[in-house]
């Protein structure tokens, strides 16, 4: 079944240089993600695509650029974290030509989401699960295409190249637009929120969600991305940044300190809270330094999601580390 677009469906769309268009996905509440749009040569890509309740913006989108459904040759696909990848089952169903580009840690869960299924649930809760991300449909495999590190595909003409960028997930990859000097990281290179953006610019935070948080590579993936001297970072949450050296020194010094409250707050306390409150404490002294105008109350409740799931996943990794005696 093709998912029909309501004729009143309003997609909230920003347009970027290059062809680059980014569509809230509606996801959580609006200006919380943001699934983009590549056109080239009258051929289009999408980068992340939210979830099943993302698609009808999704199509309305494409309608409303005037591309059609059949001009989509690719799905990337950064990692398969359901605020990404959650809905392409569903919108592929929708889009005849397009292939879902997905990383080899990444692909078996698309075909075959009952793992992926469960092991949200954890993180969400059953019921959570079922209101966030509905039925996830899988993608038939032959229209699955899995990347190599360094790999790249062309979009009418447009070179693009996928990097593996593990850190914040084992099954991530950026794409590098290397001639319009731009990258989608997807969560490799935090979370920016455009509610935050001051007179300073863009303020930056890590993104640690359970389970595969690892600081050593995110710290790589970060360098390995400023290797390509980017201009533009176009985040899924939310969208385009720019400043990408000064925003890049932020991400690294934040997922040092991260580790460093991890370490002091050991297993056989209450660490969820302690852990919690110390990276509220540092999020709120950055964001006095950068003129955020915003309550403290304010902030916590903007931030509050990403505090979550950033405790669980440091708490996840610490648990890791020590079970492996490192
Ligand atoms: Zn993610």
């Amino acid at each position: 079944m093709v998912p029909e677009t309501p004729a009143s469906m309003n997609p909230k769309i920003s347009r970027h240089p290059h062809g680059i268009v980014a569509v809230d996905t509606e996801y959580l509440y609006p200006g919380h993600a943001a699934a983009h749009i590549l056109q080239q040569n009258g051929r289009a890509a999408f980068v992340d695509v939210g979830t099943n309740y993302s698609v009808p913006y999704l199509l309305a989108a494409l309608d409303e650029l005037g591309i059609a459904r059949a001009a989509v040759d690719y799905v990337f696909l950064t990692h398969v974290h359901l605020d990404h990848a959650g809905g392409a089952g569903v919108l592929l169903k929708a889009l005849p030509n397009a292939v879902a580009v997905l990383h080899p840690r990444g692909a078996p869960h698309m075909i075959d989401p009952e793992k992926l299924i469960a092991g949200s649930k954890v993180v969400y809760g059953e019921e959570r699960f079922e209101r966030l991300y509905g039925e996830l449909v899988p993608i038939p495999e032959a229209r699955v295409k899995v990347v190599q590190d360094g790999d790249r595909c062309e979009l009418a003409g447009r070179d693009l190249q996928l990097i593996h960028t593990p850190g914040h997930a084992m099954h991530h990859y950026a794409i590098v637009d290397r001639a319009h000097a731009s990258i989608f990281p997807g969560d490799t290179f935090g979370i920016s929120y455009r509610a935050l953006d001051t007179a300073q610019g863009a303020f930056i935070t890590p993104t640690t969600t359970p389970t595969q948080f690892d600081p050593e590579q995110l710290l790589a993936s970060i360098d390995r991305m400023l290797s390509f001297a980017p201009e533009s970072m176009y985040l899924m949450h939310y969208s385009r940044v720019r400043d990408v050296p000064r925003l890049a020194e932020s991400l690294k010094s934040q997922i040092r300190e991260f580790v460093a409250i991890t370490g002091r707050h050991g297993p056989g306390e209450d660490r969820y809270e302690a852990i919690r409150a110390d990276m509220l404490r540092l999020w709120l002294r950055l964001a006095r330094e950068h003129g955020c105008a915003q309550s403290d109350g304010e902030i916590e409740h903007l931030l509050g999601n990403d505090l979550d799931l950033n405790t669980q996943g440091l708490i996840a990794w610490d648990e890791r580390r020590r079970k492996s005696g490192s």
